[in-house]
């Protein structure tokens, strides 16, 4: 069996180790005669695994006690909705540095009205807040921390006295952050939590009990919260998939650690881009993410040589997103740092043989 390297934004690569556990338990979860996907959710067995990993999750990030954590289904696409629901929100601020905010901002214009604070017309870098223009009357101020697609990652974290709500999808838990400097956190798990299917949502306790009337109940936090994510069956496969990934994270020294790598990680690809005349990175400097990093080819003619030289070398899911072109690298937390120097080192084989 030969695995390849692979740079996909999401769903992408899962730690091997993982994986092999959850093949090792697919017939028979310790003992009960059962795979996970054939448990009730209402049964003892899975009410333990999802607990477990939600204590998991909040020793990975340091959660306060007066945070609510969700494991809901809807993407964080259908938070997009979610969030002035349950604000049951008149106004909100939204800071767009990227085709996700773009459209969280859409989706929360059909419920709210909807100030764009700032949005810069390339997407290659993260306004300071002295140029944004915040209303003084928001509910929220929504912001992308780490726009997937354009590879644009915040440097800082907002000062303002609204509460913060921040899609993570493409960069939780690839390094610590405070999460009491947030109101709500989101993420879909396909990156870099788990497989697809479950959305982390976690929520400081005095934002609940504030819905609309008409927040469809699986879209309400606060019962959500209430029955433990389980006001519906919940997708249990996925949900203890990201469990057993919170352990080996954990295991292997938890977020600061895989922050350092990430840090090593991101810091020589780019440094290999910005070496050459035939790659480049369009983002600011201090923008750029440490999660997606996309590039061009000089001659985007070769763009298709690339990607077939690079799949035979078994480097795969470089093309970048459909909207931009060019390629992309999504380098999450279960990318080792030698899949990195792979790809450094076929992007200057390449280079030597057609620059
Ligand atoms: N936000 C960000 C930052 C994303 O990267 C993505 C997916 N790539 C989404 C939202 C949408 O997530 P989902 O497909 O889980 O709805």
């Amino acid at each position: 069996m030969a695995r390849v390297i692979n740079f996909s934004a999401g769903p992408a690569a899962l730690p091997e180790a993982v994986l092999s556990q959850a093949a090792s338990e697919m017939l028979d979860w310790n003992g009960s005669g059962m795979s996970v996907m054939e448990m009730s959710h209402r049964g003892k067995e899975f009410v333990s695994i999802a607990a477990a990993a939600e204590a998991d999750l909040r020793t990975l990030m340091n959660i306060p006690d007066n945070y609510k954590v969700l494991f809901v289904q809807g993407g964080a696409t259908g938070q997009f909705a979610s969030i002035p629901l349950n604000f049951s929100a008149k106004k909100a601020d939204y800071v767009v540095t990227g085709s996700w905010g773009k459209k969280a901002a859409k989706e929360a214009a059909k419920y709210c009205e909807v100030n764009i604070a700032a949005q810069p017309d390339s997407f290659n870098r993260v306004p300071a807040q002295s140029e944004w223009t915040l209303s003084d009357d928001a509910d929220y101020l929504h912001i992308t921390p780490n726009e997937t697609i354009e590879g644009v990652e915040f440097p800082f974290l907002p000062d303002v006295n609204v509460p913060i709500v921040a899609d993570l999808s493409s960069t939780i838990m690839s390094a610590p952050i405070d999460v009491s400097k947030y109101g709500v956190i989101y993420a879909g798990a396909q990156k870099n939590i788990g497989p697809s299917g479950v959305t982390i949502v976690i929520i400081r306790d005095d934002l609940l009990g504030k819905a609309d009337a008409k927040t469809p109940m699986v879209m309400n936090w606060e019962q959500q919260a209430a029955n433990d994510s389980m006001l519906n069956t919940p997708p249990c496969y996925t949900w203890y998939l990201c469990g057993l990934v919170f352990k080996h994270m954990i295991a292997n020294g938890g977020v600061a650690a895989y922050a350092d790598v990430n840090a090593r990680k991101a810091a020589k690809l780019y440094a290999a881009i910005d070496a050459s005349k035939f790659y480049a990175n369009p983002v600011d400097a201090d923008s750029r993410s440490s999660m997606n990093v996309p590039f061009t080819l000089a001659n985007a003619e070769l763009d298709a040589a690339f990607l077939a030289e690079a799949k035979e070398a078994g480097l795969v899911t470089l093309k970048g997103h459909r909207s931009i072109g060019g390629m992309r690298a999504s380098i999450y937390n279960a990318m080792p740092e030698s899949g990195v120097d792979a790809l450094i080192t076929f992007m200057a084989e390449f280079e030597a043989r057609n620059a």
